[in-house]
């Protein structure tokens, strides 16, 4: 079975999943190396990159809502001019 973590003793991609742990956040998980007697373990976590755009998605979300206003300001035009004319 290859998981793609290189073995840190041989660099070999074969390895056996001991045990699977899921903690809070993350999986840890505990191989044992099929070429070498090494054992190590890895864990997987999911990464957010949202924080890192912040300020981007700040300003996309500061443009949206003037795009927004915009319209319900345009709306609120259309409709003051249909009851003008009532
Ligand atoms: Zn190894």
């Amino acid at each position: 079975m290859k998981h793609g973590i290189p073995c840190p003793a041989c660099g070999s991609l074969v390895q056996h999943v001991v045990e699977t742990r899921k903690q809070r956040g993350y999986i840890r998980r505990r191989r044992q190396c099929l070429e070498c007697p090494m054992a190590f373990s890895t864990e997987e976590r999911n990464l957010w990159h949202f924080q890192s755009n912040a300020d981007e998605t700040r300003e996309q979300m500061h443009m949206l809502i003037k795009a927004r206003v915009a319209k319900a300001a345009q709306e609120l035009g259309r409709i003051r001019s249909m009851m003008a004319d009532l």
